[in-house]
């Protein structure tokens, strides 16, 4: 087996499965950041997001809406972050594509993002390093 996710995917290693189908699988984080937070993963191993097919990502993304709209219905949350942490650099520990879905709650003291200005003329550099024609 590739990682710790494929154990669990192929059921070596137990998990709170909240739903499975062909093509993944969703459980629960077992360090949540909120109660409920859910790891949806593709069941193909693939080490991060850009490695992975179209059609994996598609039926991925699909799931991570439908477990976005459970953890609304179902724990009353009023919205959730859904999250890639891709490559190691951006804390990707487990490298296996997988997309957190993680429930808010009002006050819940979370600032996922420190922001910062650009400096004179670099938004244009960037911009036209990173531009896909
Ligand atoms: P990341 O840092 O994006 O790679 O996230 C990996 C996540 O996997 C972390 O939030 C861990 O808490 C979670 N995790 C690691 N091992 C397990 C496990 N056996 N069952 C459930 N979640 C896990
Ligand atoms: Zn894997």
């Amino acid at each position: 087996m590739f990682c710790i996710f494929c154990k669990i995917i192929a059921g070596e290693i137990p998990s709170y499965k909240v739903y499975e189908d062909e093509s993944a699988l969703a459980f629960l984080d077992i360090n949540p950041v909120n109660p409920g937070h859910t790891l949806v993963v593709s069941k193909k191993h693939f080490v991060n997001f850009e490695e992975a097919d179209e059609e994996t990502l598609c039926q991925v993304i699909k799931i991570v809406k439908k477990i976005g709209l459970s953890l609304k219905k179902n724990l009353a949350v009023p919205g959730y972050n859904v999250a890639v942490n891709n490559d190691p650099v951006a804390g990707q520990a487990v490298l296996h594509l997988h997309f957190h879905v993680i429930p808010r709650l009002d006050n819940d003291g979370l600032k996922p993002w420190p922001h910062q200005e650009y400096q004179e003329n670099q938004a244009e550099e960037v911009l036209n390093k990173i531009k896909i024609n």
